[in-house]
């Protein structure tokens, strides 16, 4: 049979490592293992110090000693270790004295072991006597079991924290990358979504992890039909490799984003896939700018081409040596060259403008003007291309001068009543009018009888080349960047503009904008 205090010690082992394997914090297993060996060893009070990473010693748990005078028993483990290192045997009753006179508690036996993971001594367990016996061989022998216990434990809950630390710090990362970080198990479940994601999604990781990627981005293309079902690169492998989709994203607030995701399979030292990153970005502005510049190329190839081939077919024809044009046709021939002259001359200055809008360099002129004035101008100009439009003029006689760009606002009417004309094929009356507004402000209209503006395009008309797709539009020419280009004129002032429209019965465009002179 083992001897009592031996059965005890083994039941005390039993607990701390019972303790230890159910992740007890680290303080609460140092006091245990502190309180034990007290018990066991006879003693009064114990201690434990623990190494830092400066390679100083602080005390990390102490039991029968009181908290304020812990740290005066400095001495008891002041330069132990080099000491101890060069091979010399502490003179540990001189350190208890030094001690207990520093601490003024009085402790008359103490025994000290190291703790120890291989070669590495990680801090020292004391434990003490204030009255008794010395501590006996076999003494240090009992502690040298609980000292291995401690050592182990401190060793664990410092890896455990380093792993914590690490997981944290990757997490950290992925949490606030600036681009979406998507992690899926192997059965494409999600794992990880991150604050960007949920950003640009608008789906929240609580409702993301845990559902199938497939459903929750659930990529789609222009016609409709699902990326994730029929082109996930995860199921068909692709061919060049590149394990990359994109398509467009439903969110929930009606917005549609295009999502472009970069998949990097994750798999374990037995070749098994364990995870898969995704890194997902937003490209609906690449992807809208990449349309917009075809667009653009496209619309300047076309309406820059059929006025030049006009202009150089009359040209052509009216130099002919071997005719004889009579004057009639000369003239006829001649207008004809001039207005597609024009309507080149419009076509270019609004292109020049809207890429100087684009690049920031949007200065105003401003000087007094009169728009009244400007519009009977224009509506001269304008009068004299068409035959089946009438155009009138209906500005109030207290319309007063106001300070802005005389140039820009020349190309906003002009932009205006052009497209009055332009979208009424049939003809009828164009009204350009104008009155004082409230606060300080003056409005000026267009309006036609043209074929209207549904609801859903009038919102988007004034878009950067957005065009409505139907026939009329189609027929006639035009780059979707007149009333682009009137909003920013029109903004730039500080005013604002905007359209009444019923489809079929024609449009009213409204100019707010503001006097300017006080
Ligand atoms: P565009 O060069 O195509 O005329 P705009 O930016 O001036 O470009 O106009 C954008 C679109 O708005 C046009 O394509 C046309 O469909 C529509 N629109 C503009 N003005 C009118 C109008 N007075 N009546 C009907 N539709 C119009």
């Amino acid at each position: 049979m083992l001897p009592d205090f031996r059965l005890r010690q083994r039941e005390y082992l039993l607990e701390i490592s019972r303790a230890m394997s159910a992740r007890l914090d680290l303080s609460s297993l140092l006091e245990l293992t502190l309180k034990s060996a007290v018990e066991i060893l006879a003693g009064q009070a114990g201690l434990i110090t623990l190494r830092r990473n400066d390679g100083s010693f602080i005390p990390q748990a102490s039991i029968g000693l009181p908290y304020q005078a812990v740290p005066l028993f400095e001495p008891l483990w002041r330069d132990l270790e080099p000491e101890r290192q060069r091979g010399g045997i502490p003179d540990m009753a001189l350190r208890l004295a030094l001690a207990s006179r520093a601490a003024g508690v009085l402790m008359r036996q103490v025994v000290a072991l190291p703790l120890e993971i291989g070669d590495d001594v990680i801090g020292y367990i004391f434990i003490f006597r204030s009255r008794g016996a010395a501590f006996s061989s076999n003494d240090r022998q009992v502690l040298g079991a609980f000292a291995d216990q401690t050592a182990v434990a401190v060793h664990n809950a410092r890896l455990y924290q380093q792993v914590t630390a690490e997981r944290e710090r990757l997490n950290a990362i992925i949490e606030h990358s600036g681009d979406g970080v998507m992690i899926i198990n192997p059965y494409r479940i999600i794992q990880t979504w991150n604050r960007a994601l949920a950003n640009m999604t608008g789906i929240p990781a609580e409702s993301a992890i845990g559902r199938p990627c497939y459903e929750v981005l659930n990529l789609q293309t222009r016609q409709g039909t699902s990326v994730c079902h029929t082109a996930c690169p995860l199921v068909n492998a692709p061919e060049d490799g590149r394990l990359y989709a994109e398509g467009i994203h439903h969110r929930a607030d009606g917005l549609a984003i295009t999502l472009a995701d970069n998949y990097s399979p994750q798999k374990n030292e037995e070749g098994f896939l364990t995870q898969i990153i995704a890194n997902v970005r937003d490209v609906t502005r690449l992807q809208e700018a990449e349309e917009m510049k075809q667009t653009l190329l496209s619309v300047i190839s076309h309406e820059l081409k059929t006025p030049v081939s006009i202009i150089k077919g009359y040209a052509g024809t009216l130099a002919r040596e071997d005719a004889d044009w009579d004057e009639a046709t000369l003239a006829d021939g001649l207008a004809v060259i001039e207005e597609e002259a024009d309507r080149l001359d419009r076509l270019i200055t609004n292109l020049l403008e809207a890429s100087r809008l684009q690049a920031g360099g949007f200065k105003l002129r401003l000087s007094y003007l009169d728009l009244a004035d400007m519009a009977r101008t224009a509506v001269e100009n304008l009068q004299a291309t068409t035959t089946t439009h009438t155009l009138e003029l209906d500005f109030t006689r207290d319309f007063p001068p106001i300070r802005g760009d005389f140039e820009r606002l020349r190309e906003v009417l002009t932009n205006l009543i052009g497209n009055a004309i332009k979208y009424s094929p049939d003809g009828g009356l164009i009204k350009i009018g104008g009155m004082l507004g409230k606060n300080n402000t003056v409005r000026v209209y267009v309006s036609d009888e043209g074929i209207g503006i549904s609801p859903a395009d009038q919102e988007r008309i004034f878009e950067r080349l957005y065009r409505v797709d139907n026939r009329l539009a189609r027929q006639t020419p035009g780059t979707g960047l007149g009333l682009y280009l009137v909003k920013a004129v029109v903004e730039a002032h500080g005013g604002r503009v905007w359209v009444d429209s019923t489809p079929g019965q024609g449009s009213t465009f409204w100019v707010e904008l503001p006097v300017g002179n006080e």
